[in-house]
């Protein structure tokens, strides 16, 4: 993994430093010398990572910290801030002004370059979902702003992973004042089947259990999906650099020393939970535009875009392995008069019924759509032409058998459809022939007399002898 890390110090020496240790890491460096420089090479080109040094002349690194966080097109970037202060409160202003981490010089080189893959990836995470939100937009998806916006991070459901009691009630007092709830569990196997609950905000881990490795119970929540983007942050001793960058390799998202103090306990897990809450919000958003990009408004169906989509993955793997896949396309019959008689919203009724119908009466794996107008397709993996014809007269008959309720004062309408066949197979290839030869097969039914279902006859050049 390479990263253009962002290097800001007011220190030529401390830049050079920093910049050769990193490119010995293959870690692409650029570098600034003050706050006005930094903010102006980070908003014209976001690096991956900032680090950057606090006492600087002019602006410090809590100013250039804090506007770049409330600048949307940099408060994705990770930030480090990096000081020969190490003076606890000067910690939690950095946090607070939203830091992602503190690093007190000289800087220990193991912490150092795990603390930034480990950022690193999690920005990959984050950068995943603005991207298929900024091609949501492109689609024409409604992007509702307010997922991306900062959230609080108070009020959170921690679960605290600790044999060590006294430790726990500390943790507890430090993040009372955010009111989040602790549940402490000192099992590692309990811990497991917590926080697969998904209750949970971020999950802290003691890396000093007595019964089991709290790096392994680290590893076996990233590797579970359940688990996989929950934040986690280990508890380690004071100086133990190698735990801390394994758990940082492991995907912990960060870590809590022993000595820290309250505020820096508060400060760390408002972050992660912070954090979380942000990338939450992006998915469901993401997941509701899909939705409405994909899904027809009226009836609550499939569109027409997901269908022809869905469509040619189910011919793909219905021709690799030589399952036979059909087709129906219903049409509403004489569905204008309706709209004539009783007027457009009448007729949305009429359609929602039916939609509701042919949903009702299928297998949980055919899927319904709505092709458009009066006009529906349902997809039958599995199914042969005799299955389908059976499927077929059924949906016909539940259809035109019992009257449609709509508006009171008009009551009961009978209404009937018409059903072209088609089944995928020697001669019908591809999506557009499979949808072409079911249509053709719905107007032959119309021209018979309509409410009856006509089934399109294989080509003959591939009939079978
Ligand atoms: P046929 O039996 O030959 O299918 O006759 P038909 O009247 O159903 O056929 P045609 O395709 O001529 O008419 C379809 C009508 O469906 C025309 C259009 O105004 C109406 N329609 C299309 N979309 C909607 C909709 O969303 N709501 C309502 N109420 N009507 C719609
Ligand atoms: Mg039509
Ligand atoms: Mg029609």
């Amino acid at each position: 993994m390479t990263a253009r890390v962002l290097v800001v110090d007011d220190t030529v020496a401390n830049v050079k430093l920093l910049e050769a240790k990193l490119a010995v890491e293959y870690f692409d460096v650029v570098t600034a010398y003050n706050g006005e420089e930094a903010i102006q090479i980070a908003t014209s080109n976001p690096p991956d990572i900032i680090l950057l040094d606090i006492m600087m002349p002019g602006m410090d690194g809590f100013e250039v910290c804090r506007v770049l966080k409330s600048d949307s097109r940099t408060a994705h970037v990770p930030i480090i801030m990096v000081t020969a202060l190490s003076d606890a409160e000067d910690r939690v202003r950095g946090l607070g002004a939203g830091a992602d981490d503190f690093l007190t010089k000289p800087v220990n080189d193991v912490a150092l370059y795990a603390r930034i893959r480990s950022l690193v990836r999690l920005k990959m995470t984050a950068d995943e979902w603005r991207l298929r939100q900024a091609t949501g937009s492109h689609l024409g998806m409604l992007v509702d702003d307010s997922a991306a916006k900062p959230k609080a991070g108070g009020g959170g459901n921690v679960l605290v992973v600790e044999d060590n009691a006294a430790y726990a009630e500390r943790l507890r007092r430090a993040l009372a004042t955010d009111n989040d709830v602790l549940d402490v569990v000192s099992q590692p196997a309990e811990a497991l089947v917590r926080a697969n609950e998904g209750f949970y905000d971020i999950v802290i881990v003691s890396l000093a259990l007595r019964e089991t490795d709290g790096l392994r119970l680290c590893a076996q929540m990233r590797s579970q999906n359940q688990t996989r983007n929950m934040p986690l942050i280990a508890l380690v001793e004071d100086g133990d650099y190698p735990r801390i960058a394994k758990a940082l390799d492991l995907g912990v998202n960060d870590y809590i020393l022993r000595s820290a103090d309250s505020q820096e306990i508060l400060a760390r897990c408002r972050t992660q939970i912070r954090r979380r809450r942000y990338q939450d919000g992006l998915r469901a958003t993401f997941e509701r535009n899909v939705a409405l990009a994909l899904i027809d408004s009226l009836t609550g169906l499939y569109n027409r875009r997901y269908l022809t989509a869905h469509l040619a993955a189910l011919m793909d793997r219905g021709l690799r392995t030589k399952k036979p896949l059909a087709l129906l396309m219903v049409d509403v019959d004489h569905f204008k008069k309706v709209n004539d008689t009783y007027g457009h919203a009448v007729g949305d009724e009429v359609l929602m019924a039916i939609g509701d119908r042919l949903s009702r009466h299928l297998r949980s794996f055919d899927t319904v759509a709505r092709w458009g107008g009066e006009e529906f397709v349902v997809i039958m993996p599995e199914a042969e032409a005799r299955v389908a014809m059976a499927v077929a007269e059924r949906l016909r008959k539940k259809i035109g058998e019992q009257p449609v309720t709509v508006r009171h004062d008009i009551g009961q309408l009978n209404i009937t459809v018409s059903i072209g066949i088609a089944v995928a197979g020697d001669d019908i290839l591809n999506p557009d022939d499979l949808l072409r030869a079911a249509d053709a097969a719905m107007y032959e039914a119309k021209s018979q007399g309509r409410d009856r279902v006509f089934k399109a006859e294989p080509a003959p050049a591939a009939k079978r002898a």
